[in-house]
């Protein structure tokens, strides 16, 4: 099975495109995202904050860019999929995926959505 089983069938060939430009610079990781997935993630995102760390700290450091509340995350829909890599390639590929028509913002560098 391969990592983009977790999408939906219609955004699999985009997302596989995308991620294929990327080579060995980038690596998938998260796509689909049960509701107790999400939820773990959100509490883990709220722990840090509650802590005082903001939001672009938890993000770079504990990999955490705001997780959506649960039930709002488009992880949950299998149109959203993370990837891991250095910020230079994340932002090219964020403008590749914008100029196709998908969804990308600076301030969650490593979320694709659709
Ligand atoms: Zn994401």
């Amino acid at each position: 099975m391969t990592w983009s089983a977790g999408l939906q069938p219609w955004l699999r060939p985009y997302a596989e495109a995308l991620v294929s430009y990327g080579g060995s610079n980038v690596t998938v990781s998260s796509v689909y995202r049960s509701y107790s997935k999400q939820l773990e993630l959100r509490n883990r995102w709220e722990a840090y904050r509650a802590q005082g760390y903001t939001s672009q700290e938890i993000g770079e450091r504990f990999g955490l860019w705001t997780p959506a509340l649960p039930g709002r995350s488009k992880h949950q829909q299998g149109r959203a999929f993370d990837v891991s890599g250095p910020k230079e390639w994340l932002t090219w590929l964020g403008a590749v995926w914008k100029s196709w028509g998908g969804r990308w913002w600076e301030s969650d560098p490593v979320h694709f959505e659709a």
